[in-house]
């Protein structure tokens, strides 16, 4: 059915291997979702989108190559499943991660720097108006969490930015990029899943529901 968005149930993957998956699970299936924990390939089968956690990017990036999980992965994004990266998730989809050589999916035309808060901001919340998003954010912020949060230095043409959220000593201008997407591809510094607003969650969940209205 060209162009029709379907009405079933999604089901969706949240990555398992390590790191904040179980709080992602949590939050999907409050939004109806039907979610598969994936830690092997024959696990990304039957499913319509992913999202990886946050946690240790180097360590989830080991395990991918481990459990021979990495390539199927990188071919179903670009068969064009929807993929959301949080935080450690959004460091493994980008195709450049300063002064590391670490295993990732290198998806996302962007440039990433790991910690890139600093030592005085390991943790910290902040207001980020996602209006960008659509009409469901307009009406308040959304109460962002970052923990040893990356951020994106830098994006190629294609890839939109979403929201952005200040350095300590920066709080003039335009703020550093902590929210990107690129077709299926939507990647987040902070933590959606640890706030009890499921806006994002729904969002990714609409994506995934437009794609599988689309043709393949
Ligand atoms: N600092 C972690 C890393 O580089 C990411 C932190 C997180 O996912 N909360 O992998």
């Amino acid at each position: 059915m060209v162009g029709a968005v379907s009405t079933a149930r999604p089901r969706v993957g949240v990555l398992a291997l390590q790191g904040a998956f179980r709080e992602h699970r949590r939050c999907l299936e409050a939004c109806g979702a039907e979610v598969v924990e994936v830690r092997v390939p024959a696990e990304l089968d039957g499913i319509a989108g992913l999202v990886i956690p946050g946690g240790e990017s180097t360590t989830i990036g080991k395990l991918l190559l481990e459990w021979k999980i990495m390539e199927p992965l990188r071919e179903r994004a670009l068969a064009g499943m929807p993929i959301w990266g949080t935080c450690a998730g959004m460091i493994l989809l980008c195709k450049t991660i300063a002064d590391s050589e670490q295993p990732r999916l290198g998806l996302l035309d962007a440039t990433v720097r790991r910690n890139a808060f600093g030592r005085q901001r390991e943790s910290f919340e902040a207001d980020l108006s996602l209006a960008p998003c659509g009409p469901a954010f307009a009406a308040s912020p959304f109460r962002a969490v970052f923990i040893r949060a990356p951020l994106i230095e830098r994006v190629e043409t294609g890839v939109s930015v979403l929201a952005r959220a200040y350095k300590p000593g920066e709080e003039e201008g335009e703020g550093r990029i902590v929210m990107a997407r690129q077709g299926g591809l939507l990647a987040t510094s902070f933590h959606p899943e640890l706030t009890g607003d499921l806006r994002v969650h729904q969002y990714f969940l609409d994506m995934v529901a437009e794609r599988q209205g689309q043709p393949s």
